[in-house]
């Protein structure tokens, strides 16, 4: 099985005590491709060092909603230079990770909007495609993108919205990236949205150390469980794991532009 970790933290401090370790175990267990995201300003330096250094690692780079207050003016000045400094370069895979997040506690909708706005651009200016978080802002991201059409779209990373909001990013031409949420059997609506989903609009992703999948609750998430998460979302599917590896495997590639 070849698969492709399409969202993770692995620059996270979680990682630091054996990463090297987690990589090799990751290639022995045919998670080829890992894409690690850039979340502020100050781990973009570490994020393309990993990348530069590590022949699965990919390098994403953005400034994430949850972080707005770790964000300053400069810093998307700063964002763009980086992308033009890598501009071309293969390991940087796209820009990410960026989006709304009405979730969290008293949320700054119209900084967030305008910071999300900003990168869509530079993403356009860069043709890269975006990698998205989501969380209660489906509608407001969904009206963005209809006024953003980006060429090479993205990914709405940890998907768990309805058929209706799915049908509406496959619509733009947006992957949707599923991970271990959806293998909890709490997890129903996911789980129906799943059987629906065609399967050239789905991306696997573990979104390491975080959202651990079912019977490893607690535990610090890692890319290594990626075959696993595979073969449940493929179950819960009613397809074999081999084809949604398969299937997954050849979107992230068509999406990143990787042979
Ligand atoms: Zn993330």
């Amino acid at each position: 099985m070849q698969l492709i970790d399409t969202h993770t933290h692995l620059d996270f401090e979680h990682f630091d005590a054996d990463r090297e370790q987690v990589l090799a175990r990751c290639s022995a267990a045919g998670v080829e491709r890992i894409v690690v995201l850039g979340v502020h300003e100050g781990n973009w330096q570490r994020v393309w060092q990993l990348a530069s250094t590590q022949p699965a690692v990919h390098a994403a780079l953005g400034l994430h909603p949850v972080f707005l207050d770790r964000h300053r003016d400069a810093h998307l000045h700063e964002l763009r230079n980086w992308l033009q400094r890598l501009h071309g370069e293969r390991k940087l895979c796209a820009l990410g990770e960026i989006g709304l997040d009405y979730y969290i506690d008293t949320p700054d909708t119209e900084r967030q909007q305008q910071l999300l706005e900003a990168q869509l651009d530079m993403a356009a200016e860069f043709a890269l495609p975006v990698l998205l978080h989501v969380r209660r802002a489906h509608a407001p991201m969904i009206a963005t993108l209809k006024r953003h059409r980006l060429a090479h779209s993205g990914i709405v990373h940890a998907f768990s919205g309805s058929w209706e909001e799915a049908r509406e990013y496959l619509r733009l031409g947006f992957k949707l990236g599923l991970g271990g949420a959806g293998t909890w059997p709490q997890a129903r609506r996911m789980q129906r949205v799943l059987r629906q989903l065609p399967l050239e609009s789905i991306v696997l992703e573990t979104d390491a150390p975080d959202i651990p999948p079912v019977g490893h609750g607690g535990e610090r998430n890692s890319p290594e469980l990626l075959p696993e998460i595979c073969r449940t979302l493929a179950e819960l599917k009613g397809i074999g794991a081999d084809e949604l590896a398969a299937a997954s495997y050849r979107n992230s590639c068509e999406l990143f532009g990787w042979d």
